[in-house]
């Protein structure tokens, strides 16, 4: 048994590397993500490798076991049936989310996610647009092109976000929603910054940020 840090940790590698189509991600890439030191990070890592959830390889990076990803398959396909359930059936905004599903996903039997999904009509995307995986893993293909890699001039359609609160607020703040259009008018190496424009407002958003978002482009 995991308990529920460690399940939200693989959750998250599942995230970075199998939806990102990527087989390894970096530990600094977690610490990031989630704002720990990197230490804590490491010692979670050697916490989960010892009970076989996931492969460590020095200086190239980790990745789930058969294991880890069948208990990130379950976990997240619960996270966001129960986020579908609350953005449309109880108004929930998407930066509200996150909370509940985490403490549901963690307390739902099998058969209360299998009926939520038969009584929401199989949806295939949550409220962030990320796809909802079948029992096996499989999902919709998704766009896997991030912001940090759109040139300047080029136009963006904002279509899936990862799912953590703080960037939710950020986006809120922002109003930038799913399926908006940008224009990347500026990239700045130096301070890491990309300038964007949606009609005529224009958002300044860190090459941190902008790794978080994805889309398409359009051409
Ligand atoms: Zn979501």
């Amino acid at each position: 048994m995991q308990n529920r840090a460690e399940e939200d940790y693989i959750k998250v590698i599942y995230e970075l590397t199998v939806e990102r189509e990527k087989s390894m991600i970096k530990s600094t890439e977690l610490s990031e993500y989630f704002g720990f030191t990197d230490q804590s990070v490491n010692e979670m890592i050697k916490k989960l490798k010892k009970k076989h959830l996931l492969t460590f390889l020095p200086y190239k990076g980790i990745s789930l076991t058969q294991e880890g990803k069948k208990i990130a398959i379950r976990m997240i396909r619960a996270h966001r049936i129960w986020e579908v359930f609350l953005a449309h059936n109880l108004n929930f905004t998407w930066e509200n989310l996150h909370e509940d599903s985490e403490k549901l996903e963690h307390a739902s039997s099998e058969k209360l996610v299998e009926s939520l999904y038969q009584y929401l009509g199989k949806p295939k995307v949550c409220p962030h647009g990320n796809p909802i995986p079948d029992l096996e893993g499989q999902t919709e293909k998704i766009d896997q092109l991030s912001l940090e890699d759109v040139e300047e001039g080029e136009k963006f359609v904002l279509t899936h976000v990862l799912d953590t609160k703080k960037l939710l607020e950020f986006l809120n703040l922002e109003k930038m929603n799913l399926y908006d259009e940008y224009l990347v008018v500026q990239k700045n190496q130096f301070n890491q910054m990309i300038e964007i424009k949606k009609e005529e407002t224009l958002h300044f958003i860190s090459f941190q940020i902008a790794r978080m978002l994805f889309g398409y482009l359009v051409v």
